[in-house]
């Protein structure tokens, strides 16, 4: 009786040991495809410097449509094709202009429109201003400090925080619903503060929402840089009666027809078990936006290319989604939802890299107990790339709404503290992106991805 157990143990763990060592040898092959044999830097270079950037409904994120699709038919997939979806169209306009109006100087300060802002009048707006560090300081001081002024929204992101998107969704709140809650309180327009955790001359945009205040109520809201925000609070203690003139020219359009891009991998055991890799192909218009997400895009589609270099015939359907306006609506990723529904889909993973092409540290997961402690179980397979983080937390805000019965959500987590040197602003370009390091988070991401189709999730 003993023996029979001793006997199956060593069998089973010898069993085990060899499952581990395929896999590793696998991943092996995973990281060396990608490092030697990859096409992400070269495609990102394509979509940064021949296209460009790639807002909603402009004519770079049209061109990054055909050019993705493209390129997915030349990889030998099953099926590639392109989902339609409506996305709202803003168009920046006139390049902004704003300066503080000390007495007699005027000292100009970098700004740039928030993502869904309305224009100043032709002339621009002047009016003196008023800082605040929170919403909440907004009811603290009333109608009677507001009215008339513009609002300076200068709360820092927090230097202290290690992870720096906590730090960005800490400070978020200004840039994101500010603009509607000053109204509220007379305002006549506001300026935030970068979301920067550096102090420099980079105005960095994003996408702002008036909430449910009526329109003839919204006022226009910008961003200023880093180092403008510091000038012009100090500027303000020493002359609280200091104006600040700014001018935009701003507009929402009609909605325009843009597309998901998709290209699958069918599976070979379960073709209606799917599993979706992808990032976001829209971009903020000030830059590439190459780390925010040309690197997402062109990793996910990596993904399958190393698949299709290795031979590897995935179990399940191998899905990569290009979704469209993440940044200003997340339309597609709507969209794609809607369409996941209507074909009865049956979704049991999705990985997301939106996270910037830095070196990659690990995954923030979006699951129940069981599937954290399994995908955890892989740490150590990843050690030897410097993979170590297995948290729980936000995957990815275009897989958010798959709402799949038994789906585990993943997010790429790379090193991100110098993200915000580059998110939304004018130097998230293809120079700030390294080569090698993006190809290890394809890398990264096609092994669990691999992980995941070899070992599938807990039911
Ligand atoms: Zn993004």
């Amino acid at each position: 009786m003993k023996k029979t157990t001793v006997l199956a143990l060593i069998l089973f763990n010898g069993f085990a040991v060899l499952a581990q060592t395929k896999e590793e040898q696998t991943i092996k092959e995973i990281y060396k495809s990608s490092l030697t044999n990859s096409k992400c830097y070269a495609w990102l270079d394509d979509l940064s410097n021949k296209i460009g950037s790639r807002l909603s409904g402009s004519a770079g994120a049209e061109k990054a449509v055909l050019y993705t699709k493209a390129q997915l038919e030349t990889l030998g997939l099953d099926r590639v094709y392109l989902q339609e979806v409506m996305v709202p169209k803003w168009v920046r306009g006139e390049k902004e202009m704003a300066y503080i109006q000390d007495n007699k100087t005027k000292i100009t300060v970098p700004i740039c429109a928030l993502g869904g802002s309305i224009a100043t009048a032709k002339t621009g707006l002047t009016a003196e201003v008023i800082e605040v560090h929170s919403i909440k300081e907004l009811s603290e001081l009333g109608i009677d400090k507001i009215k008339g002024k513009i609002v300076f929204f200068d709360r820092p992101m927090n230097n202290e925080e290690i992870e720096s998107f906590h730090a960005y969704s800490g400070a978020g709140d200004q840039r994101n619903i500010g603009a509607g809650e000053a109204a509220k309180f007379g305002a006549v327009g506001t300026i935030v503060r970068s979301l920067n955790l550096r102090l420099d001359d980079f105005p960095h945009t994003g996408a702002q929402s008036y909430g449910a205040i009526p329109k003839s109520q919204y006022i226009p809201t910008a961003a200023i840089s880093t180092n403008g925000a510091e000038l012009l609070s100090k500027t303000l203690k020493k002359n609280p009666n200091l104006k600040f003139y700014f001018k935009q020219s701003c507009e929402t359009m009609e909605d325009v027809l843009s597309y998901n891009v998709v290209g699958e991998i069918k599976g070979s055991e379960h073709p209606e078990n799917i599993m979706v890799v992808g990032g976001h192909l829209d971009s903020w218009d000030l830059a590439d936006g190459s780390h925010d997400d040309g690197a997402g895009v062109v990793q996910s589609m990596e993904v399958l290319n190393i698949f299709k270099n290795l031979g590897y015939k995935p179990k399940n359907t191998i899905r990569v989604v290009l979704f469209m306006n993440e940044e200003n609506g997340l339309r597609g990723g709507k969209k794609y939802e809607e369409l996941s529904l209507l074909n009865k889909e049956n979704h049991i993973f999705a990985l997301e890299s939106d996270s910037g092409g830095f070196s990659p540290r690990g995954f923030s997961l979006e699951c129940d107990d069981a599937n954290f402690n399994k995908i955890s179980s892989y740490k150590s397979a990843f050690e030897p790339y410097l993979i170590h983080s297995f948290v729980k937390g936000h995957s990815g805000s275009d897989i958010g709404p798959l709402t799949s019965k038994l789906i585990v959500k993943a997010g790429l987590k790379p090193d991100s503290q110098r993200y915000f040197d580059y998110h939304h602003a004018a130097n998230d370009k293809f120079d700030a992106i390294n080569k090698r390091e993006l190809q290890l988070g394809a890398a990264t991401m096609a092994s669990l991805m691999y992980l995941m189709d070899q070992n599938g999730i807990v039911k």
